[in-house]
């Protein structure tokens, strides 16, 4: 009872003070976010531990010089969301060793991957102009780094950059040709392959050799029930393509990613890095 009566004045205390009392390690945080945030602590350090070559979302070097001040370099945590679709999209996100996908919901309440953009690329462009929300849900696949600039302070920067205006264009044409490929490969192909493509974009994408990746998660990705990927991961195991234990997935042999995949790949990997 002595516990019970501990734990009620503190649930009158934090009343009092207009606190909700389910989750006080929560408000610390935001507090310490909300600081640096205030301090512009996150961007200070960003630019400071910058090196002297960045790559940036296919950016030319000058371009980059001229942004470096705008950028804040940020961790992003694997199954983070970037946006839900129709939220308002306040940072365009230039992946550097992070991988996003982005996705559309079914009907049915599966999910299917439209776009996964590394470091060729970069996630937000669809918003830069107006008020537009996010099209699509975007989701870290692969957890690392990437720069970010406020929607807002990039779309200033291309009001006065010929040179700015022609790499957004060039990036929204490669947008559209990825999106309208993944409507091809996903109503066409065979999910073996599509699954076997898709790995190869994320080894290009990340260069990596090892993915923290479950069943389920792929199942979402390809939009088909776990069972499936069940089977084809057996499939490509016994066929020495890949390996996997729980909840990791490794690439064994490269060569055979390429020849059991789809001529998507070909397509789709100009845009990307490998
Ligand atoms: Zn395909």
């Amino acid at each position: 009872m002595e516990g019970y009566k501990t734990d009620s004045g503190y649930a009158r205390r934090t009343a009092q003070i207009g606190v909700p009392s389910l989750a006080p390690e929560f408000r610390i945080d935001d507090v310490i976010r909300s600081t640096y945030e205030t301090l512009g602590l996150e961007q200070l350090d960003a630019v400071r531990s910058l090196p002297s070559k960045i790559v940036v979302g296919g950016l030319p070097q000058s371009l980059v010089n001229k942004l470096r001040p705008l950028l804040k370099l940020t961790l992003l945590t694997k199954d983070d969301y970037l946006y839900q679709q129709d939220d308002r999209v306040d940072f365009i996100y230039f992946p550097e060793t992070a991988v996003i996908s982005e996705f559309q919901m079914l009907a049915d309440g599966r999910t299917i991957e439209v776009a996964v953009t590394g470091a060729e690329g970069a996630v937000g462009i669809s918003s830069v102009w107006g008020t537009s929300p996010a099209v699509n849900c975007a989701q870290v696949c692969v957890g690392g780094t990437a720069y970010k600039i406020e929607t807002d302070v990039l779309e200033r920067e291309l009001t006065y950059s010929r040179p700015l205006q022609r790499w957004l264009h060039d990036q929204i044409n490669s947008y559209i040709k990825q999106i309208s490929q993944k409507v091809i490969c996903n109503t066409h192909h065979a999910v073996e392959e599509r699954f076997c493509t898709w790995l190869l974009m994320l080894q290009d994408r990340s260069k990596k050799n090892k993915f923290n990746l479950t069943q389920e998660y792929i199942a979402g990705v390809l939009g088909v029930y776990r069972p499936s990927v069940t089977c084809m991961a057996k499939s490509l195991r016994e066929k020495n393509a890949i390996d996997y234990v729980r909840g990791q997935i490794f690439i064994s042999d490269r060569n055979k990613l390429k020849k059991m995949s789809c001529a998507c790949y070909t397509e789709l990997s100009s845009n990307g890095t490998s």
